[in-house]
């Protein structure tokens, strides 16, 4: 019989080129057109409505009963003229994935008949039947139900899956009493506190702004698989990574496929991907290839940062759609490939003004310097303070194969901004300590500011690729984000510190300058503390050294290693502070979240160990017995022939080797089952996650081990699982 790895090498070194018919338009002939933008909008609304929804969306308030009946109507209208027959609310539980529950716009009538419908009230709240949502528990003691709410500020889209055209709502997902169950929900407040804490601080420099908004610019990596090979690999299909498989002999050592030309297969699925993404309005700019053979990725121009989550969201489905029709599975997995570079999502952050400004710009003239520095070193500040909080919210299963793992940033938080401005920053300190500050007070030092920050700053190329929090020119990037991750929740995070910090900053500045301090030396006053006092965090060498784990160690920043207990850190006063007194969450939401965390990380664990532990005994010990068997009837067969032992001992030596691989595995996997059933009766979320970290993962490499031996020995005939080199180097 042909094993499905065969069958599945044959069929994707034959498959055909599929011609992706891209249409004979620019791409800004059909950008948006499956989006219900504000222009579309304002041709289906009257002036008043429009306006009312406008104003609305900008200054945070409800939008009345009136006006969510008139968008409601102009959406179907919008929506049926362009094939769709129902539509969804669209939402992001706590799964990781979205959500969506489909109704028809059409209702049968008394008469036998029927009409499409679309309602105000069915745009703006659903009651999705949801009990099967992680939900830490929140429904349980409260009310069973669920409900979907619309989120005005993304704007709504039409889904082509195959014939099915569907109006998609972004929407956000709570419980009957109001507690959030979704990614959403949490990241609007955030954007909404950060908005209230930063203006005030803006207006310190520009009295004309009335709104600032975070940016978000991912970047998403991505592995493509043929998908024949995908489904002969029952881990990749079961946990999204390989639980087994011996590194190639050429794997990404000789760097020949970073930016290298795109295979055509995967640019005619790039092509395809970009044109559905362009026609959902998502600006998706760049394509290449990433470090590693088979692996991809892709970047849009940068968003409002909740449109840019959503839109993250939906090309990850995307990709996953588009791939299929082109026989190729895309792999998200942080890592899918051991020895191999994993995938990350940068997440490039900053903020910015209704006036048009960048606040992580450095700018041209003082003024906009200090502003820049403010915000800079407010932002450094709140890292500071709160790393913790910021590598709970890249937690996960998946990207603990990626932090600290020689290749990604290291699961201790620091912040690089560069030699040139760390240069600024000392100076800034040092200006301010040498009794110049008084000189603040009449503003000369404003001007000697003037005279050294602008050429400092106008060279700051640094790169340091090895940071998991980068300043990179006129943004952070935050480099630690998994590539399976919902970028809301560290972008929670980062909206939730910063506008904490933001706050507190205000208050000590508006103090200073009640005591008679000018505007200017004031904020300097309090920056030059800030910088003495975040020192700590900041780190410019090679995050992957040894020595920087020790020099962390020191400065006692923490190195958690593990989801495990990275997620200690939620229920810390200090998480549970900021969130609780800034309304981001209850205690009730934050400790649903934390046990939700806790719990999506078992499960992965054990999907792992019930996958690692079949395919061990199912599919390799058969095959290294069958060897086995090949090579004691061969040694037999020189036996009878009268061969002296020396003429089979290589034959006796596999032999007895296999037998050593056969026994570790059988017992290895034994002792996990145990360690599992143990595990899997421990009570409190916390203590399973780190009970399955600590006694059942540890099985995952030596079972692992024995197995890539075998592969090395036994026959690649008999071999059942699709190899590396096979995997991993696409035509
Ligand atoms: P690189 O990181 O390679 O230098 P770019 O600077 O072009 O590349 O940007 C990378 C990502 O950062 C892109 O997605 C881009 O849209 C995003 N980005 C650029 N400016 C901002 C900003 N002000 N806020 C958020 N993201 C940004
Ligand atoms: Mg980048």
């Amino acid at each position: 019989m042909k094993n499905s790895r065969k069958s599945g090498v044959e069929m994707a070194t034959q498959r055909k080129k599929i011609n992706v018919k891209l249409p004979n338009k620019r791409i800004s002939e059909y950008y948006g057109e499956n989006v219900f933008t504000e222009a579309t909008m304002k041709k289906y609304l009257s002036e008043d409505a429009y306006e009312s929804f406008k104003s609305a969306i900008h200054t945070g308030k409800k939008i009345d009963r009136n006006t969510a009946d008139q968008v409601a109507a102009a959406m179907k209208s919008w929506a049926i003229e362009k094939g769709a027959k129902s539509y969804t609310h669209w939402f992001q539980p706590l799964t990781g994935s979205t959500a969506e529950k489909h109704d028809t716009f059409f209702v049968p009538t008394a008469d036998g008949a029927g009409m499409e419908t679309f309602s105000g009230d069915s745009l703006v709240q659903q009651e999705p039947d949801a009990s099967s949502f992680p939900n830490g528990g929140i429904r349980q003691t409260f009310e069973a139900r669920g409900y979907t709410a619309w989120d005005p500020t993304s704007p709504a889209f039409i889904m082509e899956i195959g014939d099915g055209i569907t109006l998609c709502i972004p929407t956000i997902f709570i419980s009957y009493t109001g507690e959030s169950l979704d990614h959403k929900a949490p990241l609007l407040k955030s954007c909404h506190f950060l908005e209230n804490a930063a203006l005030p601080v803006v207006n310190l420099f520009d009295r004309h702004a009335t709104k600032v908004q975070a940016t978000l610019g991912w970047e998403q990596e991505y592995f493509v698989v043929d998908e024949a090979l995908f489904y002969a690999r029952p881990d990749l299909v079961l946990s999204g990574r390989t639980l087994l498989g011996h590194a190639p002999a050429k794997g990404q050592q000789l760097d020949d496929h970073y930016f290298g030309a795109i295979p055509e297969r995967v640019y005619d699925f790039m092509l395809d991907f970009e044109r559905e993404a362009h026609k959902l309005g998502i600006p998706v700019r760049t394509r290449h290839n990433e470090v590693a053979p088979s692996q991809f990725e892709l970047a849009p121009m940068f968003e409002e940062v909740n449109v840019a989550v959503d839109h993250n969201q939906l090309i990850m489905d995307v990709l996953e759609r588009v791939g299929k029709r082109h026989k190729l599975a895309v792999l998200m997995h942080e890592k899918p490939f051991q020895g191999v570079n994993g995938s990350g999502k940068h997440n490039n952050w900053s903020m910015s003004t209704d006036t048009g400004k960048n606040l992580l710009s450095p700018g041209k003239t003082p003024k906009n310097n200090l502003m820049f520095l403010t915000f800079f070193v407010n932002v450094i500040k709140a890292v500071n303070e709160y790393s913790d909080l910021l590598r709970a919210s890249i937690a996960s299963a998946s990207n603990d194969h990626r932090l600290g793992a020689n290749e990604a940033p290291p699961a201790i938080i620091s912040v690089f901004i560069g030699s040139h401005l760390s240069a600024v920053l000392k100076e800034v300190a040092k200006r301010v300590d040498k009794g110049k500050y008084d000189e603040a007070k009449n503003a000369t030092l404003k001007l000697d500011i003037h005279n050294k920050i602008p050429d400092v700053l106008l060279d700051n190329t640094d790169r340091n690729r090895t940071s998991p929090f980068a300043f990179t020119g006129n943004k952070f990037e935050v480099r630690a984000v998994g590539s399976t991750a919902n970028c809301a929740w560290p972008m929670t995070v980062l909206n939730t510190i910063m506008a904490n910090q933001l706050v507190e900053f205000k208050k000590e500045v508006d103090k200073l300058m009640k005591e008679g301090e000018k505007k200017e030396g004031a904020i300097l006053r309090v920056i030059r503390r800030y910088i003495n006092s975040s020192k700590n965090i900041l780190f410019e060498g090679d995050n992957y050294s040894d020595e920087w784990a020790k020099e962390a160690e020191k400065r006692g920043l923490s190195n958690v290693k593990t989801t495990a207990y990275a997620l200690d850190f939620l229920s810390a006063k200090k998480a549970k502070d900021v969130f609780v007194k800034n309304s981001i969450f209850s205690e009730v939401e934050l400790e649903a979240r934390s046990e939700i965390f806790y719990e999506a990380y078992t499960l992965k664990l054990q999907i792992e160990a019930r996958t690692l532990g079949e395919m061990a005994l199912n599919e390799i010990l058969p095959v290294a017995i069958t060897y086995q068997n090949q090579l004691i009837k061969n040694a037999q067969g020189l036996k009878e022939l009268g061969l002296k032992k020396e003429s089979y001992q290589s034959q006796l030596n596999l032999i007895e080797r296999i037998s050593n691989h056969i026994n570790v595995i059988e017992s290895d996997v034994a002792a996990m089952i145990e360690e599992r059933k143990k595990a899997n009766k421990v009570e409190h979320a916390s203590d399973k996650a780190k009970a399955y970290c600590d006694q059942v993962k540890p099985y995952f490499d030596s079972i692992r081990y024995h197995c890539d031996k075998l592969e090395l020995i036994i026959d690649d005939k008999l071999w059942p699982l699709p190899k590396y080199r096979e995997l991993l180097f696409l035509k």
